[in-house]
């Protein structure tokens, strides 16, 4: 008989897992709490990496299809020019830029074709080592595998009693999706990281995001509620950021502001419950990976299913495998975010991009051997 799967959350993480699941002949079925299954309206950044375990999903055409491929990435600090660095084109260095929506259809679209029973308002409460999760309103299903995919305050890692670490930092992100009007061609086509450290200090990733979609990522300490209030307050920006005035006015009710956080766990796994993405490995969003880093271990975690061994023993397997280079990333991405280094124009390098430049496993030359332990 074939093997079965119960997930919960169909965020990127849950989605990615219920497709690598299905093309291994896994039954999959995925509960998500919301009443709707799609994205909140931000963008997304998503490096190679992520698009080489879209393709593997089968959802990169439909991705790329849609998305933004900025020619470069630049800083400017106080007004002044600090990096330009190219990116896509000829350059090894691949990014793309959407909504987020449009990379949850993509992944929706493709889990639906592979045949993953997706139910919406299907809120979990729990999960047992021995594979059994358990809905809000008291319903039980068991399964070979249970994944933990619900997102940065995971109810199913929660009630395992897994030992975690979690951590904020001082600074927080509105992201808001508005239009590109007029903002297009030359360097308005290029991601744009604005900085400013008087009157106060904030930060604006300017983004164009699709043909007329720019997506705006605003830094703002924690300690300024003025900056960080929502609906947005367009004065303290446009002090700092007068010749984005034009766009800061007209964003009104729009975004969500988040704290950068970080969670990390002893174990990924517990018995026969995998706890994957945000849930597992949150991070500050510096390097743009944690998407990217959740669909990595998602496919990874089926590819480790495909061992010959029981399901406990593969969960281990795959954390092995998978862990070291989620565990760098997420340790660059704080250590970034704490600094706010990324204000002085620093370029984007092999190293930073570590997790970007992998091959991941369970795509066309993925290896599933452990990566080295990296410090
Ligand atoms: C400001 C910011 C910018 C970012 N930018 C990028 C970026 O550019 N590139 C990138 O790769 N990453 C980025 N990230 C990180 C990325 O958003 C996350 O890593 C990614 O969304 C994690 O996916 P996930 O599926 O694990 O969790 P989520 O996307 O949070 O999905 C979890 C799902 O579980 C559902 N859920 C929650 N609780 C329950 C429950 N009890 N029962 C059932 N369902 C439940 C939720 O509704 C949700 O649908 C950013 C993060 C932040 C905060």
């Amino acid at each position: 008989m074939g093997r079965h799967a119960e997930i919960a959350g169909a965020g990127f993480a849950g989605l990615a897992a219920a497709i690598a699941l299905r093309q291994r002949g896994w039954s999959v079925r995925v509960h998500e709490a919301a009443p709707t299954l799609r994205a909140f309206g931000a963008g997304i950044f998503i490096w190679e990496n992520g698009l080489r375990v879209l393709g593997a999903l089968g959802a990169r055409a439909a991705v790329e299809g849609g998305a933004f491929a900025p020619p470069a990435y630049e800083t400017r600090t106080d007004g002044k020019s600090l990096s330009y660095q190219d990116i896509n084109g000829a350059h090894r260095y691949r990014l793309l830029t959407m909504t987020r929506q449009h990379l949850y259809q993509a992944l929706l679209d493709a889990a639906l074709r592979a045949g993953a029973e997706i139910h919406a308002n299907h809120e979990v409460a729990a999960a047992t080592p021995e594979g059994e999760l358990v809905l809000a309103d008291g319903r039980r299903f068991r399964a070979d595998l249970v994944v933990g995919a619900d997102g940065v305050r995971s109810r199913v890692r929660d009630s395992l009693g897994l030992k975690q670490d979690r951590k904020r930092y001082q600074d927080g992100i509105i992201r808001v999706l508005t239009e590109r009007g007029p903002l297009r061609g030359g360097a308005w086509d290029h991601i744009i990281d604005f900085w400013a450290h008087a009157p106060r200090t904030l930060r604006i990733l300017y983004t164009p995001s699709g043909d007329n979609v720019l997506y705006m990522a605003m830094m703002a300490p924690l300690a300024d509620p003025e900056a960080a209030a929502i609906p947005i307050n367009p004065e303290p920006w446009i002090s700092c950021f007068p010749a984005l005035a034009p766009v800061l006015r007209t964003l009104s009710d729009r975004g969500r502001y988040d704290v950068y956080e970080t969670t990390k766990l002893e174990t990924w796994s517990c018995g026969r419950v995998a706890i994957l993405g945000d849930s597992a490995h949150a991070m500050p969003p510096t390097l743009a990976q944690g998407a990217g880093c959740a669909m990595m271990n998602a496919l990874g975690l089926a590819v480790a299913l495909e061992r010959p061994e029981p399901v406990e023993d593969a969960l281990r397997h795959w954390e092995a495998t998978e862990r070291p280079l989620t565990d760098h990333t997420q340790r660059r991405a704080a250590e970034i975010a704490a600094s706010r280094v990324l204000a002085s124009g620093m370029a984007w390098d092999d190293e930073g991009l570590r997790a970007a430049l992998h091959i991941p496993t369970g795509t066309a030359c993925g290896t599933s051997t452990p990566a080295p332990a990296v410090q």
